[in-house]
């Protein structure tokens, strides 16, 4: 049987760090579903639509991934549906540590037929967050080094069409 993990997160965008995530997680398990989480409690400045096919041109050369979106449900419920075995997650920090903590044990209890594995990402990305890339984009910083190409454009896109937005 082939080795399923499902990694979720609100990816508003993805990173590279996520991508670096996502490469460590394909040399333990044999197929990877990246989902978005919609995610009202972090308002994301792009909607779940945008997330996805940032994501989708991201790992268009990765044939063991694909991506799905949920809105409002259980992710235990939909891992069990999609016959995964495991949650992935990344691990950055320790201040990354009790909030995965809190909600791996949950899920184990909600469902402990699928494990959780937290994966680190190379030391490069340990500071980098998606809310640091909105946040430097928005001012006009330089972060290629740190996204897909994707990303960028659809942040010069958003950002364009914000400024034409009356205040
Ligand atoms: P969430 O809102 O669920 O935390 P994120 O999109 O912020 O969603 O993150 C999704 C997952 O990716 C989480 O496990 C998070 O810890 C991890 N992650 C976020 N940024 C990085 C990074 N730079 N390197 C490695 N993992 C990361």
């Amino acid at each position: 049987m082939k080795r399923r993990a499902l990694y979720p997160g609100t990816f508003d965008p993805i990173t590279n760090g996520h991508i670096d995530v996502l490469e460590q997680g394909l040399n333990i398990f044999d197929e990877i579903l990246i989902v978005v989480a919609q995610n009202s409690q972090k308002s994301p400045i792009f909607t779940a639509g945008e997330r996805v096919e940032m994501i989708r041109e991201a790992t268009v050369s990765y044939p063991n991934v694909s991506v799905s979106c949920i809105d409002n449900r259980l992710l235990i419920q939909y891992a069990k549906e999609q016959h995964a075995t495991a949650i992935l997650r990344g691990l950055r920090q320790v201040a990354d540590f009790e909030y995965e903590f809190q909600i791996a044990l949950m899920n184990r209890h909600l469902t402990p037929e699928i494990t959780t594995v937290f994966l680190m990402p190379h030391e490069k990305y340990t500071y980098l967050t998606s809310s640091i890339i909105r946040e430097v984009a928005r001012l006009g910083g330089e972060v290629a080094d740190f996204v897909p190409y994707s990303v960028l454009r659809h942040l010069a896109k958003k950002l364009s069409t914000n400024h034409t937005q009356p205040h």
